[in-house]
């Protein structure tokens, strides 16, 4: 149980997300949360920084136009925002962030001493999720943010799971479409290299068969891990594409390199050794993988077609993985 009080209980975020059913789906935010405290008068700031230094990590600027730099640049979890600044109030500040995709859901929290009710609704009708008078009470601040940061990692959390696979936490097939799309689009923009490797489980009605549908999701689990572990490079991203398929979008890969990727992805799920015994091929749970590029030397041969668009690609791709499968399975085949 989490004390009540908040002066006491500390802010912990990683809390936020394994007391959840998702926990272990999504990485959990490191370190404290960011606090941008905005406010002409350096005291205001002084006094702030010290209800929240010790479990936020606090960021400072003293006006509108400062604010808007760091939230851009740095996006904190939540704002402090005064209202009366020289120059851009805080009205001004709140409605500009709001109308920036990148900024709008970083929740901004009003702190001014007018607080009457017409500026209490202007500031809420700007956006803001709360509005705090000074001279500030530092139990009840610290409260309010409290509330406002766990609302607001709860929403980023929906979000994602937007875009989720719910068994395995890889990406889902929506994001991989809408994915692939924006990678197509950049590599043909700029004439890079763009990879995808489409793979599926090998023998698998018959490992669900011989150890049961619960033992099957664990298995996909586990080859989804090591696809996610294999792939080092930021820009790869691996979804699940169907029941027991997996596709990875690889950028900035020509063709050789996504298949020696391909490779290594179908040693390193044979190397976790995963009992298989009703596999025709080995004790192990294998896969087989197909690979394509949208650029390669013989785009195409399989299919006839010249690949001009991301659904040529994706089909390439599975030519590819029936070729692999046709051919003996737990292989990877390329052109
Ligand atoms: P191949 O080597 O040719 O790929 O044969 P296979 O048995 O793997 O392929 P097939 O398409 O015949 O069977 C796929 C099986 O995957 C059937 C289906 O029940 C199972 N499957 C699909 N999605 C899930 C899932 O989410 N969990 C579990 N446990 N099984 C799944
Ligand atoms: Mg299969
Ligand atoms: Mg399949």
């Amino acid at each position: 149980m989490r004390h009540p009080d908040p002066e006491i209980q500390p802010f912990d975020l990683t809390m936020l997300y394994n007391d959840t059913p998702i926990a272990g789906l999504l990485d959990a935010p490191r370190g404290k949360p960011r606090l941008l405290v905005v406010d002409d008068q350096p005291i205001n700031i002084q006094v702030m920084y010290q209800i929240f230094a010790a479990d936020f990590q606090v960021f400072m600027a003293t006006n509108g136009a400062q604010a808007l730099a760091i939230c851009k640049d740095n996006p904190p979890d939540l704002v402090l925002l005064d209202v009366v600044m020289p120059g851009m109030d805080g009205f001004e500040v709140c409605t500009l962030l709001k109308a920036d995709e990148a900024t709008q859901n970083i929740p901004v929290i009003f702190v001014t001493a007018h607080n009457d009710a017409a500026q209490e609704t202007h500031g809420l009708e700007a956006g803001a999720v709360d509005f705090i008078a000074k001279p500030v009470n530092p139990a009840v601040v610290r409260a309010r943010v409290k509330t406002h940061l766990t609302l607001k990692f709860q929403s980023d959390i929906m979000r994602k799971l937007v875009f989720l696979d719910g068994l395995t936490g890889v990406y889902n097939r929506r994001y991989f479409d809408q994915q692939l799309a924006l990678e197509w689009a950049r590599s043909a923009r700029h004439d890079s290299p763009l990879s995808i490797i489409l793979l599926d489980v090998d023998f698998f009605k018959h490992y669900n068969d011989h150890y049961g549908h619960q033992a099957g999701d664990d298995c996909l689990k586990q080859v989804a891990m090591t696809l996610k572990t294999s792939l080092k490079r930021p820009a790869d991203l691996v979804a699940r594409y169907g029941g027991e398929e997996f596709i990875c979008i690889l950028p900035d890969t020509a063709f050789d390199e996504a298949m020696t990727l391909a490779r290594q992805l179908e040693q390193q799920v044979r190397a976790r050794q995963i009992p298989h015994e009703k596999s025709a091929i080995g004790p192990f749970v294998t896969i087989s993988l197909g690979v394509a590029a949208r650029s390669e030397p013989d785009v195409g041969t399989e299919s006839g077609e010249t690949v001009n668009d991301s659904n040529a690609l994706i089909a390439l791709a599975d030519a590819r993985l029936y070729r692999a499968k046709s051919s003996g399975r737990g292989r990877a085949c390329g052109g």
